[in-house]
Order: C-alpha cells, then sequence, then structure tokens
C-alpha cells in the first residue's frame, strides 16, 4: 500500500532505534537521505551517534530486497519469489500444526516493532495460527520494572511523568541506567537538573559514562542491589525521613515492609555489597531530605533472576518517601528498545491481549474476540516466557515452526548456543528482517521487510508518549511491509484450510483483508478499539491528535478529553485507589562465584551499537567508533592474570566462552568483568551469560553469572 508520508521532500519523524525516541526530520538530498535533529521536548534537538547515522541502512548493500529460502537442511539460501517464500511458509505451518497441534507453530516478536506491528502480530498468532506461543525479546528488556511496577502501581507505565520533570528533581538516583551512552540526549534533562543545584547518585558496578557525571557513585556487587535499596529504607526510617501521611493515606502493606528491612543493618549491607555505610546514608539523607525526588532504575536492576523484587525494594523506597504523584518526584524506569513501551501494551506478550489486558481475564477475551470477530472461547489462552520458549523449541513438547519478527536472538538470549542449537532443531524457521542477521542466517525462510522511513506508524516512548513514525519513501521492489506479509500468510492459511477461518461460531466472517489489514492507519484505528477500556487505553488517541501535539500520552480514553502526561497524582489504578507495598528479601544470584569460577561476569551497551549490533555494525561511522568487543577489567585483577591492554582474553563460563581483547580500566571493580554483548561469533557475550529467570518475569539474569578469564 502507498504510505501516506512516502513521497514528499521531507517528513517529520523519530529515530529507529531506542525508547528516547529522538524527533528527527528526514529528508532527501542530493547526497542521499539526510538526517537532520528536531527539536522535541524528549531530546530537545539533539541526537547521538545512532540517529545521525540511521538513513544509512536504508539504501546499505547488504539490504535484502528479495526473499531467501533454503531447500534442504545444511543447503544453502537461495533468492526466491514472494509467492514461492509465502506458499513454503503456509505449507510448512499447515504440515506442523496438522501433526503436532496449533500450539506447534510459535511467533517471537520484537519491542521495536511500531504498535500497529505488535498487535498485528499478536492477533496473527491467536486469530489465523491460534497458537498460545507468541512472546517477544521485550521480555529480556523490562518485564521485571513492568510486573513490579503492575504489582504495586497498578500500571506498568515506564516513567509515569514526562522526561522534562527530571530537571526538577533535587536528588536523582539512578540505579543500573547508563544513559550517556545508550541515550545521551536524555543527559540534557540531567544537565538541568545539575544546573538547578540537583543532586546525582549512580548506583552501577562500573564508573560508567554517567557515573563519572554523579555527584556520588556506589559501586554494589553485582546483584546486591535490593539489598542496598532495603537498607537505604531502613535508615530512612531510622531518621525519620519516611513520610508517614503519604504512606497512611495512599498505600497499603508498610508494615510488612517495615519488618523487613529492619534487619538490613547497614554495616551488614556494606559487608555484602561492597558499599560503605557512609555511602549508603549519604544516598538515604540525599533522598529523605530533598524537596523534590525521583528513583529511576533500568536493565542493571532488572536483569536478574531477582529482578523484579530487585525493582520492588527501590519502588518500596520511593513510596516510603512519599515520591509517587508528586511534582518533580516519582518512581520510573528507562525502557531501552524503540517501541519498549507500546510493544508490550498490544498483544506481543504471552500473557496479554491489546490495551494491556490479561489473556487470562474473561472480561478481556470477550472484549477483544468482539472486535477481532472471533469466538471468545477459541482464542489461546497464555503462552510461556521468551527464554522458556525459545528453550522449548523443536523438543518433544515444544514448538517446531518459529517466525521471528523483529528480532535478532542468536546474538541477545542468554546462553546463545544453546538457543541457536534449539533454532536449528525446528522443522521450519521463518525470519522477517531487512538485514541478514544471525538469525536470519539460520532461517529456512527470510523475508525482505520495509525499514522504519518506508512505512507510516506509531511508536510509544519511554514516558508513554504516542508518536507518529512517517514514512519518507515507498519500500524498494521486493519489499514488503510486516504488515503486508501477516495479511498474505493469513490469507494462504485461510484459503488453504476451512479449520484456519477467521472467524467461529459468533460475529461476522472476517475476508483477510478485514481481518488484516496493511494500511497502518487501519490497523491502528482497531487497535484503539482493542485497547478501549483497558489499562493502557488508546481510544482518544488519534493520528491527528498525535500529529496536532507532541505526542499524546496514554491512557487516553476520550478523543475529545485530556491525556495523561503525569500519573498517581490523587490515586493508583488499583482497585482500592492505593499503591502497594512488596516485602522483599536479599538471595544470592542464581550461579555462585567458586574456585574454577572466581569472577562476576556482567553485560551492557557502548554507545556507538545497539542491541545485537545486527544493524549497527554495518554503519560505517559506528564500526569506526566501535569496531570490536571487548572485555573490560580492573588493573589489579589483570596484572594478577598477567594481561596487558589491549591482549586478547578468553572469558570462561559453564555454558561457553568470549574471546575479545582485554580493555583495562580503574572503574570497574576488581572481582568483576564487563563485556557489551553486541557483536555475534566469538565475541558473543551470551555465549557465557547464565538463563536463569525471574520466578515472576520471565527476564533472564543477564547481568551476573560465574567466570574465569584466561590469557588467550
Ligand atoms: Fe536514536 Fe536513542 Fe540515539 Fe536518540 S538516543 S538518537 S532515539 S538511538
Amino acid at each position: 500500500a502507498t504510505q501516506p508520508g512516502a513521497g514528499s521532500p521531507e517528513v517529520a519523524t523519530h529515530c529507529p532505534y531506542c525508547a528516547l525516541q529522538c524527533a528527527m526530520t528526514l529528508r532527501h538530498s542530493a547526497a542521499g537521505i539526510e538526517v537532520l535533529p528536531r527539536q522535541f521536548p524528549t531530546n530537545r534537538g539533539g541526537l547521538c551517534q545512532k540517529g545521525w547515522t540511521a538513513a544509512e541502512l536504508l539504501d546499505h548493500p547488504d539490504r535484502l530486497t528479495t526473499p531467501l529460502l533454503r531447500d534442504r537442511p545444511g543447503g544453502e539460501l537461495r533468492p526466491a519469489s514472494w509467492d514461492e517464500a509465502l506458499d513454503r511458509i503456509a505449507a510448512g505451518i499447515r504440515t506442523v500444526q496438522a501433526g503436532h497441534g496449533r500450539d506447534a507453530v510459535a511467533v517471537f516478536g520484537g519491542g521495536g516493532l511500531t504498535n500497529e506491528k505488535a498487535y498485528a502480530l499478536g492477533k496473527f498468532a491467536r486469530v489465523a495460527l491460534r497458537t498460545r506461543h507468541i512472546d517477544y525479546n521485550g521480555r529480556w528488556c523490562m518485564s521485571s520494572a513492568a510486573a513490579a511496577g503492575l504489582r504495586s502501581f497498578g500500571v506498568d507505565r515506564g516513567l509515569p511523568f514526562p522526561l522534562a520533570d527530571l530537571g526538577r528533581a533535587d536528588t536523582l538516583l539512578l540505579v543500573g541506567a547508563n544513559p550517556a551512552e545508550t541515550m545521551p540526549p536524555l543527559m540534557r534533562h540531567l544537565a538541568d537538573q545539575r544546573r538547578r543545584g540537583g543532586r546525582l547518585i549512580v548506583v552501577d558496578p562500573r564508573l560508567t559514562a554517567t557515573a563519572r557525571q554523579a555527584d556520588l557513585h556506589l559501586q554494589p556487587l553485582p546483584g546486591t542491589d535490593l539489598a542496598v535499596a532495603n537498607a537505604l529504607l531502613h535508615i530512612a526510617l531510622t531518621e525519620g525521613w519516611v513520610d508517614r501521611e503519604y504512606v497512611a493515606a495512599r498505600t497499603t502493606g508498610f508494615d510488612d515492609v517495615r519488618r523487613t528491612v529492619a534487619g538490613y543493618w547497614p554495616a551488614e549491607v556494606e559487608r555484602l555489597s561492597g558499599v560503605p555505610v557512609a555511602d549508603l546514608e549519604a544516598t538515604a539523607r540525599a533522598l529523605g531530605t530533598a524537596g523534590s525526588a525521583v528513583i529511576l532504575t533500568a536493565r542493571g536492576a532488572e536483569q536478574h533472576a531477582k529482578g523484579v523484587d530487585t525493582v520492588s525494594a527501590f519502588v518500596n523506597l520511593a513510596l516510603a518517601l512519599g515520591l509517587p504523584g508528586r511534582p518533580g518526584s516519582g518512581y520510573g524506569c528507562l525502557t531501552g528498545q524503540g517501541n519498549g513501551q507500546g510493544g508490550r501494551e498490544h498483544g506481543q506478550k504471552a500473557d496479554q491481549l491489546p490495551g494491556y489486558r490479561r489473556i487470562d481475564d474473561p472480561a478481556a477475551r470477550t472484549h477483544v474476540a468482539g472486535v477481532w470477530g472471533v469466538d471468545p472461547d477459541e482464542l489461546p489462552g497464555p503462552g510461556v516466557p521468551a527464554y522458556q520458549l525459545l528453550e522449548s523449541l523443536g523438543t518433544a513438547d515444544g514448538p517446531k515452526a518459529l517466525l521471528v519478527f523483529g528480532s535478532n536472538p542468536v546474538v541477545s538470549a542468554p546462553r546463545a548456543a544453546h538457543v541457536e542449537s534449539r533454532l536449528r532443531d525446528l522443522d521450519l524457521l521463518v525470519v522477517a528482517d531487512f538485514l541478514l542477521s544471525e538469525t536470519a542466517a539460520l532461517a529456512d525462510v527470510v523475508l525482505p521487510v520495509a525499514q522504519w522511513a518506508e512505512e507510516d506508524g506509531t511508536m510509544t516512548n519511554l514516558e508513554g508518549r504516542v508518536l507518529r513514525r512517517r514514512a519518507l519513501r515507498e519500500p524498494p521492489p521486493g519489499v514488503r511491509t510486516d504488515l503486508a506479509v501477516l495479511a498474505a500468510l493469513a490469507h494462504r492459511l485461510q484459503a488453504g484450510a476451512p479449520s484456519y477461518r477467521l472467524s467461529h461460531s459468533r460475529g461476522p466472517l472476517l475476508t483477510p483483508a478485514a481481518g488484516f489489514p496493511t494500511d497502518p492507519r487501519e490497523v491502528f484505528e482497531e487497535l484503539r478499539r482493542a485497547s478501549a477500556g483497558g489499562p493502557a487505553d488508546y481510544a482518544g488517541v488519534t493520528w491527528d491528535r498525535i500529529d496536532g501535539a507532541e505526542g499524546v500520552f496514554w491512557p487516553c480514553p476520550d478523543v475529545d478529553g485530556p491525556d495523561s502526561p503525569r500519573l498517581f497524582a490523587d490515586s493508583f489504578p488499583t482497585p482500592d485507589g492505593r499503591a502497594r507495598f512488596h516485602p522483599v528479601t536479599h538471595r544470592p544470584a542464581a550461579e555462585q562465584v567458586c574456585a574454577d569460577y572466581p569472577l562476576h561476569f556482567t553485560t551492557g551497551r557502548v554507545l556507538a551499537q545497539y542491541q545485537s549490533g545486527s544493524q549497527t555494525r554495518r554503519v560505517a561511522a559506528l564500526r569506526r567508533a566501535a569496531p570490536d568487543a571487548f572485555v573490560e577489567l580492573h588493573p589489579d585483577l589483570a596484572d594478577r592474570l598477567g594481561v596487558a591492554d589491549g591482549e586478547q582474553v578468553r572469558v570462561v563460563s559453564r555454558r561457553g566462552e568470549l574471546c575479545a581483547a582485554a580493555r583495562l580500566s580503574p572503574g570497574i571493580r576488581p572481582d568483576t568483568v564487563f563485556a557489551p554483548f553486541h557483536w555475534p561469533g566469538a565475541a558473543r557475550a551470551n555465549s557465557v551469560t547464565n538463563d536463569a529467570v525471574d520466578p515472576v518475569s520471565g527476564m533472564p539474569e543477564f547481568k551476573i553469572c560465574a567466570v574465569r578469564v584466561e590469557k588467550r
């Protein structure tokens, strides 16, 4: 379908990468397609290197423009027509489902997909495939904060206030977040805060680019953040900094938390975490005596087998200090992926239906089934979280076919070699991507799909602000949009077997065109109806309304009513309107250091690369800025190992190894080593990581496992 913005000399749009969704103008010029930063409340005219160079991939020589097909296992991928590729997929799905049942086909989505695609993918899985198996890589991004937010606040919106509020906080506590590298324009808000005399405190086992700018840097042993948070609340209680009026009027469950944190004596937490008592006290004082304060967590707090409880510990601290809902104050989570927020609201998650509805809620099923024109009893139930899904592929009871959209788990999954072997065991692996990612390279069928500047849509940024992505041009010849792929597959599945008809005993019969429109605006109109009345209510959000403002914050139930930039001012969306405390206790990481594996290993990101690196490793300027993986070591540790800066080392865990050059830094703890996870092959950090998961969120423990380091 022709995209409405396509053909214009320039369009106002947003960056294809992270959740800050910096505003940019994209325009045709004599030199090609140019990116210009645009003023917007989030990026304030700034872009990072990734945004500046985002257009390079549009005409990159590695761009896929024809479907690829593998005729036999172990054979080479060869070019194919769209009809041949889609017929092969439909036939493969029919064969697998006929032999093993509907749940034998699974779908894996991504946190970078637009709201429209995330919605269509969830519907495709539940209605066209009728499988319960759909989940996505956002499970590895902030599912722990999502679960903690839901259980305390009754809603999961990363930031329940606009980003600009950070500039008004007297004290800002950043836990496991490194925005100076992951989303640099966000630092403009922190600079505002500092100019106003505010204090910045950073909790991170490494002296990151962000920690270097802090007034105080707490450097705990990885996996001890929860204990640090409980100690801070212990001190706040002792010193009388708890807001007792707020706690009494607006919360429940504080007594249990008070009893729990009573055991977290600062001196004991210093022994456990390595954070000096004086620093714990200074942090508690800075938060407890501030006129306004914000606590933000990110992946460093979340990517643990106790990630939900760790985030809850910081939420408890924020609630006890009376921060959520107070101007210039609150708790929030910095989402990572471009549509990390919207991508988890519209049905890609194993346990959700659109509008952030629970799939096991009968009223939610009836509402969404009504919008889809299907029988609610025919909708599948909950599936399993992302890692559990990938881990089960090709096993006796697991899915035998997988369709991947917008994700590269061969590089980004924990215990990645194991996941790779699971993918190889499938009867059918289909990957829709615009580059031959490491996952696509394993596929039986690869579908070349459009890029961000070639299709319209909406994204929801880290503030819960719904934004417009606008197309500058049509996709190149041979390339289709993800929406067109889903429509074509649904059509084939219905045509091939009556059992795949979209409609069952109730409602009108859906035609493929009605069931899976290819026009993103039409999909968004349906998404609005499906989300109406849910926690993430988009009913009042229209494309025209977004165009006329600087985005629209959900919930927004009424086209004529206000949107919701700030939540929790008067009440929380819980049954009694109060936030809930949850007592949480420290427990060790899933894997402990020992004589064979005496060091802690943790992973993260670098400024010039993004996620699995499949895209940014192909951009010349980014490759120059960050060409290779590295292993960060403290000089004392390097001395003990006899390793010099730049020498090749091997990081070995019980699951695999990573080989890269040593980078010596006095800013990391001597008992901890770090590697970024953007590279594949021998430098793949996720060959080493542990696949223990949080029991509530399903978040894997990317941030800590036991390793040894050897000189190569
Ligand atoms: Fe893009 Fe994020 Fe960089 Fe902004 S900070 S330009 S959204 S990658």
